[in-house]
């Protein structure tokens, strides 16, 4: 719980405050752009939400933040209203995605998303990297039918996927994803799919995992229908530069194998990148690969 006794001097005094435990993770700067913003190297309100639509927006962010550093004071129905509205949809509503909030510290507050879809056996459920694990998203996600696939990016956002899979386990057989270069030891043994090469994996006929190596050996992106590309940390979007980006100072293995995967990219076509750090980004499949390209020249300048 956030302390309104640690709360940060460059807070504007109000309802809304967040603490000295932030760890600058950007979750509230993308879902309540209009409360938080990076001061001073962590979060900081810089307007007090005033609409119920802002209100809600930081209240998402609130329930996202992975270290409980955001507090309000003045509690109403629609703290509970907004905590039962994840999984939170977004994207096209008939295409069933979902953010799940509630991000874990241990994967830097990275997103999780969850793809909600019906095979001929039943649901056939995706769950892209990890929330951290809270029983009522668990019991939800069950009440969906789990899911039949828990998809990793890369090893720095496995978070609480193993305790999920034991939710899940319950009603029926998930499979986790990783690829075998971001694989522990105890995940190379135990998880069900490791991928290996750098040729893309035909999971079903509508999800495609493309291999990106770069941010680390083992990164993957899933892309699903071929219009939702998630990206984990190998691609985002600059709300600052307004364009589409990669953390060359976050890269752990090759920035130029990075830029090779990410022309790898231009092959495909999609309209909407979910990453795991930062906004979601939605555009026209035409304009989305000048987008990329535009990626790839700042990449390499
Ligand atoms: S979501 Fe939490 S940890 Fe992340 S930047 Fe905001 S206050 Fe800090």
């Amino acid at each position: 719980m956030a302390e309104l006794k640690k709360t940060r001097p460059q807070n504007k005094v109000g309802d809304f405050f967040v603490d000295t435990s932030c760890i600058d993770c950007g979750t509230c700067y993308w879902m309540a752009p209009d409360t938080f913003i990076h001061k001073e190297g962590q979060s900081a309100v810089f307007h007090q939400p005033d609409s119920s639509n802002e209100k809600s927006k930081a209240l998402r962010a609130l329930y996202s933040c992975p270290t409980f550093s955001i507090g309000h004071t003045q509690k109403s129905s629609l703290d509970k209203e907004v905590e039962a509205s994840f999984p939170f949809p977004i994207g096209d509503p008939k295409d069933s995605i979902y953010l799940t909030g509630f991000h874990a510290e241990n994967s830097f507050g990275a997103t999780s998303y969850f793809i909600e879809r019906e095979g001929i056996e039943g649901p056939k459920n995706i769950l892209i990297d990890s929330p951290r694990f809270f029983s009522k998203m668990a019991k939800k996600l069950c009440e969906r039918g789990g899911a039949y696939y828990q998809f990793l990016t890369h090893r720095d956002d496995i978070a609480d996927t193993d305790k999920y899979f034991e939710a899940f386990s319950a009603q029926n057989e998930p499979k986790r994803i990783i690829h075998k270069d971001d694989a522990t030891k105890d995940s190379l043994k135990s998880y069900e799919i490791i991928l290996t090469g750098h040729e893309p994996y035909q999971l079903d006929s509508e999800t495609l995992i493309i291999p990106v190596p770069g941010h680390t050996r083992g990164s993957c992106a899933l892309l699903y229908k071929n219009k939702y590309l998630f990206t984990g940390d190998h691609l985002a979007y600059s709300m600052k530069l307004q364009q589409l980006v990669a953390f060359k100072r976050a890269c752990w293995y090759d920035f130029t194998i990075q830029i090779e995967s990410m022309k790898k990219l231009l092959n495909f076509s999609f309209s909407y990148i979910l990453p795991g750090h930062g906004a979601p980004f939605e555009s026209t499949p035409e304009n989305m690969k000048k987008e990329l390209e535009k990626c790839i020249q700042w990449m390499e300048s």
